[in-house]
């Protein structure tokens, strides 16, 4: 593997088994072989979505999927209401927009998770919106949105409620048919710890039934040729995957399966907490209130005597970890610690190793092994 760690939040390491069966031979994608592994994929990925409806798979990154959320709901001049907390909450409504419909922002601080009323009372308001878009980690604030109880109160509308999980699904409670989500997103290389480059998707028969009414706004992203190539014998998609992602993709999801989602989602959670507690034991301050920080990614305020290029700079250069920083106005006040996917203790401790060292070469007076030292407290099994 490469020297560096990786411990952003996307793209995250990816196994060696997961490498190497992007190497397989190239095959026809109208074929019954291919229609075969299309089956298997979209069959497991359902399965980690948590639903009874069918999955589909996008060639591009998470935005595709995201894009194809709205392009196939929204005519011009419909109005959406986007909850924006942070920038792929923004994302959201910028996709809205540029199609010409009509963006109604629900604005949450950055750092904070939405409240679920604050939507209800816009829904009680406004009868014409047509759909909520909800991310339910936004990674930019390592924050995590109560998908759940927002699900709950939307059963009361006609709104379609379009999820983001592109940063949580396999890492973090994600119940589409059990939340009553009508559309949710993924991408291949945050939790699922897939490579970069596809996305997933899934619709409940209520998105079908507006998708159903409306002609697509886009050609590439049009949800019913997705379909129709699903049901066709072999199954296929549309234009010409990315067939060694595809292969990666199916090892990606054979991985979670065998470890099992409800099992890989508490070892996402252990890390969140294990990476909390070091940093709090270090005297750095967690950048969201705690009880709404993420299970797959921790923000952390850069504090004040150092800069983000010293402090991420050090840990790169000098340590081999890598870690991301802040976005838009958070550029330079934060930095953040990717916890998801492959991320196991070991991981953890060399970079709170590193960070420790890394703190202690640029002045701070902090007390060496005590972050390392709350990392392993975490998982030991007294403490499991
Ligand atoms: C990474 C991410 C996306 C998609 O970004 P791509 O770069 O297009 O894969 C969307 N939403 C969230 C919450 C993300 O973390």
């Amino acid at each position: 593997m490469n020297e560096t760690l990786l411990m952003i939040p996307g793209p995250t390491r990816v196994a060696p088994r997961v490498l190497k069966a992007m190497s397989e031979n190239i095959v026809n994608h109208r074929s019954a072989i291919f229609g075969k592994l299309l089956t298997d994929i979209t069959q497991i990925m359902s399965e980690v979505f948590k639903t009874n409806n069918k999955s589909y798979l996008i060639t591009g990154s998470g935005t595709a999927a995201m894009e194809a959320a709205m392009v196939n709901i929204i005519q011009p001049g419909d109005k959406i209401l986007n909850v924006v907390s942070g920038k792929f909450g923004e994302r959201f409504m910028q996709i809205v927009d540029s199609f010409g419909a009509e963006s109604k922002v629900l604005d949450v601080e950055w750092g904070e998770a939405v409240n679920p009323d604050d939507i209800k009372q816009i829904l009680d308001e406004d009868e014409n919106i047509k759909a909520v878009t909800v991310v339910h980690n936004e990674t930019s604030t390592g924050v995590s949105n109560p998908i759940k109880e927002i699900g709950k109160l939307m059963q009361n509308y006609d709104a379609l409620y379009v999820v983001d999980t592109v940063s949580s699904l396999g890492g973090d409670e994600v119940d589409v048919d059990g939340f009553g989500i009508d559309i949710c997103v993924t991408g291949s290389q945050k939790c699922l710890a897939a490579p970069p480059g596809m996305a997933a998707i899934t619709l409940s028969d209520d998105a079908w039934k507006i998708v159903d009414q409306n002609d697509s706004l886009s050609y590439y992203l049009d949800l019913k040729k997705y379909r129709k190539g699903g049901k066709a014998e072999p199954p296929e998609t549309p234009y010409t995957p990315a067939i060694p992602l595809i292969y990666a993709m199916h090892e990606a999801l054979n991985v979670i399966i065998e470890e099992g989602l409800n099992q890989r989602i508490k070892r996402h959670q252990l890390a969140a907490k294990a990476t909390r507690n070091a940093i709090k034991a270090l005297n750095l301050e967690l950048f969201p209130r705690e009880e709404v920080s993420s299970t797959t990614v921790t923000a952390i305020n850069i504090p004040e005597g150092v800069t983000d290029a010293e402090l991420r700079g050090t840990m790169r250069n000098k340590y081999h970890v890598e870690l991301a920083g802040g976005q838009d106005h958070l550029k330079g006040n934060v930095f953040r610690i990717g916890h998801m996917g492959n991320i196991t203790h070991r991981e953890l401790i060399t970079t709170i190793s590193g960070l420790e060292m890394t703190l202690r070469e640029l002045g701070f007076e902090i007390e060496m092994g005590e972050g390392v030292a709350s990392v392993a407290d975490v998982y030991l099994p007294q403490n499991l």
